[in-house]
């Protein structure tokens, strides 16, 4: 196991945080080592989904062995370190279903899986077999995805995904890949980590954002932050954020929202403090 440094301002998609001290795990028995320290573990992925403090600690993330996408005949092993492009231009070139969600969706396959990222009803669920991880000793095991409570945007996940398995049905479909690009229409080109909150049942979190007004309106020392004019339920960075402004604007949304809605946003990024 080695130990790295990563400057989260850089690697992370909404570009704020700092160096950090992260632990690279390139095999199983790396992984259960650092679980017998008893600490709880912050695994990082592409850092698309992510708002990581400088101060954060027991970061890990897989070594680039985890990139890696296997035929096995009956199904498809990808390696949780692949990133979602790569197996979309697999699956398209091989001619297999299920995977065309992965146009435009930044990620790599275990944060893809942890998140159960998609798009409206279009989500990674559809084509995962389960996933391989450890249980209670140095083995990769085999978890079927029913048993992951995949829902929107959630998982019962909470250990380290070394690959998913996959399923392996012919038909990529060409139509879906222009339909998903235009639902993207309404997405900003500025640093976010996506959708920040989840959208309530029966609502949507951006027109709350926007109802409170907080769309467009710029925070921070900088007046860097904002909730994009583009689509409310996207924080931007335009500049030099910082950690805890990010976090004060999460809060100050939430609060908003609860006072005139009587509704409690949910957080879709996590957050590592
Ligand atoms: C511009 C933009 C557009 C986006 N559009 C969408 C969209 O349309 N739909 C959507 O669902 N999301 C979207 N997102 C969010 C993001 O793409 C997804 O959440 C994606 O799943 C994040 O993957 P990641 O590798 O970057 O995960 P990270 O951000 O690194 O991690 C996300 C979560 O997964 C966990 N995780 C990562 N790797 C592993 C692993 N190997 N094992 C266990 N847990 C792991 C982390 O601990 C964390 O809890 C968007 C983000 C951006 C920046």
């Amino acid at each position: 196991m080695q130990k790295k440094y990563i400057d989260f301002k850089t690697y992370s998609s909404i570009k704020v945080g700092g160096i950090c001290e992260v632990y690279e795990i390139s095999n199983p028995q790396d992984y259960y080592t650092l679980l017998q320290s008893g600490n709880p573990l912050n695994i990082i992925g592409k850092a698309n989904n992510l708002l990581i403090s400088p101060q954060a600690k027991n970061l890990i993330i897989l070594s680039k062995d985890f990139d890696y996408i296997k035929d096995c005949g009956e199904y498809l092993e990808v390696g949780a370190l692949t990133p979602s492009g790569k197996l979309y231009s697999y699956a398209k070139k091989h001619n297999l279903a299920g995977f065309e969600i992965l146009r435009g969706l930044p990620g790599c396959i275990g944060g893809i899986i942890k998140m159960n990222a998609g798009l409206k009803e279009y989500e990674i669920k559809s084509s995962l077999l389960g996933i391989l991880c450890l249980k209670n000793n140095p083995q990769l095991e085999f978890v079927k995805s029913d048993e992951l409570s995949l829902e929107y945007r959630k998982s019962n996940i909470n250990t380290l995904i070394f690959a998913g398995i996959f399923k392996k049905d012919k038909g990529f479909d060409e139509n879906l890949p222009p339909l998903f690009a235009s639902m993207r229409q309404n997405q900003p080109s500025e640093p976010s980590f996506g959708s920040c909150f989840k959208n309530p049942s029966n609502n949507y979190a951006g027109f709350l954002i926007e109802s409170v007004g907080l769309k467009g309106k710029k925070f921070g020392k900088n007046k860097s932050l904002m909730f994009s004019q583009k689509h409310a339920n996207f924080l931007v960075n335009l500049g030099d954020s910082s950690f805890l402004e990010v976090l004060d604007l999460i809060e100050l949304a939430k609060k908003c929202v609860q006072e005139k809605h009587n509704i409690l946003l949910e957080e879709e990024v996590q957050i590592f403090s």
